[in-house]
């Protein structure tokens, strides 16, 4: 029979296929049988503190009761239904609180069910817009290097395209315009230049405000933000915030654009929406792009659905987090993380091979100059009770906002122990 199994056995026949894998050649991944708060569960019994809370997902830790019950309750009642000319509570109620908690007029809520898709929406959005405006020329987007969007091909072309993890796919997608994040004057008039020059080419322009994920885990100030405001406003051009990553508390502030005190046109929201129980994003707009799309003529109308848009089960979970954010001081808690992260990650930056050592929020960011041996790298912390997978350049950590400050000072602690032994390996 197949399995990930570790050792000499061929996993050629395997038939899980795993994300981001050389099949061959990685190491096996971690066989986890259960989750419970911040840990996950080994099939040989062993916990591991989980410093990734799911790809930043899992906000309230694992299996949370009012998480688990409330999607009970609604698993008895309608586990999914259609969207397509049929609504529910769960989804009217959802977008009806997303609205009330997001800044501004962005007060349209469209469901889908991956942060990608989300990404993808928001682009057809903002081409569409234009086009029922009449204006066809506009279709291009305005990106930022070391960005990541997701995973789709309208995604990836918003991903940087150099340093991305999509360049084997270069000359099969859109093209888009990518820029440095505006944080000198250089770059904020090279980004004042292409609009200038070039605007009337493009439908808006994209940031992960605050904290680029996946693309480094790259940080920029409100300063930043309200530039990018403020050009985009001058071009009239959506500004489309992705806080996918972001989103719901991570960078200290329920959404990062709260930060800057600033209201994107688009806003995509995901991953942590339901704090990590079950797929679901959403793409948020405001009333101006809203009215674009509201007319008396059938080809206006938002050509989009996925299957399992609005799925109740999924709003049941976004809906339970919510209340958690309301019963339980969550923002404080991630103020209290990123206090501990700040201060523990620090003795790091004097280790060999180390460029930088931040935190932000509930994320806290070892970056080197060269990340070598990541799979020796992951099982030294796994060897220490830690589950953490360092990429690209980083090591880092987006715990879950319920970690007890103890374990936080323990996941910093070892994370700059084990740096520095990596930074001895030959
Ligand atoms: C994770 C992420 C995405 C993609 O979301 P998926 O749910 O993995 O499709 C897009 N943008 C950002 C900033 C992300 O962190």
């Amino acid at each position: 029979m197949a399995s990930l199994s570790p050792g000499k056995i061929s996993r050629y026949s395997e038939p899980l296929w795993m994300p981001y894998c050389q099949m061959k050649t990685a190491s096996p991944p971690i066989h986890v049988v259960a989750t419970e708060g911040v840990e996950l569960i080994l099939n040989d019994g062993r916990r591991l503190l989980d410093a990734m809370a799911s790809w930043w997902c899992a906000c309230h830790g694992y299996n949370h009761p009012h998480l688990t019950a409330s999607m009970a309750r609604q698993l008895d009642v309608m586990p999914h239904v259609m969207m397509g000319g049929v609504h529910h509570d769960p989804a009217t109620r959802l977008a009806s609180r997303l609205v009330n908690l997001l800044p501004g007029e962005l007060n349209h809520v469209f469901f889908s069910d991956s942060g990608s898709t989300a990404v993808e929406v928001a682009m057809k959005m903002a081409v569409q817009s234009y086009r029922n405006r009449g204006l066809e020329r506009r279709r291009k987007f305005v990106a930022f290097a070391n960005a990541y969007h997701g995973d789709t091909t309208g995604a990836m072309s918003l991903c940087d395209p150099v340093r991305g993890m999509h360049h084997r796919f270069a000359g099969t997608l859109l093209e888009q315009h990518h820029l440095s994040v505006p944080r000198t004057a250089t770059q904020r008039n090279a980004l004042c230049r292409l609009l200038r020059d070039q605007g009337d080419q493009f439908a808006g322009v994209f940031i992960e405000p605050l904290v680029q994920g996946a693309g480094g885990m790259r940080f920029h100030d409100a300063d930043t933000l309200r530039f990018l405001r403020e050009v985009t406003l001058q071009h009239e051009l959506p500004l489309i915030a992705d806080e996918l990553a972001t989103g719901f508390g991570r960078t200290g502030t329920l959404f990062a654009v709260e930060a800057a005190g600033i209201v994107p046109d688009i806003i995509c929201l995901g991953k942590s929406m339901t704090a990590g129980m079950i797929g679901m994003a959403a793409t948020v707009a405001t009333d101006a792009i809203y009215e674009t799309f509201y007319s008396d003529d059938p080809a206006d109308a938002f050509m989009h659905g996925p299957t399992f848009m609005g799925n109740p089960l999924a709003c049941a979970a976004a809906n339970a987090s919510l209340d958690l954010f309301e019963t339980e001081p969550r923002l404080e808690q991630v103020a209290a993380i990123e206090a501990v992260l700040c201060e523990r990650l620090e003795p790091a930056r004097v280790i060999a091979d180390v460029v930088d050592v931040r935190a932000m929020g509930a994320i806290g960011v070892i970056q080197v100059d060269e990340l070598r041996d990541v799979d020796r790298l992951r099982s030294a912390f796994v060897d220490r009770g830690i589950w953490i997978r360092p990429f690209g350049d980083v090591i880092y950590t987006t715990p879950a906002f319920t970690m007890p400050l103890d374990r936080v000072r323990f996941l910093a602690d070892t994370m700059v122990e084990v740096t520095r032994e990596w930074s001895t390996w030959t």
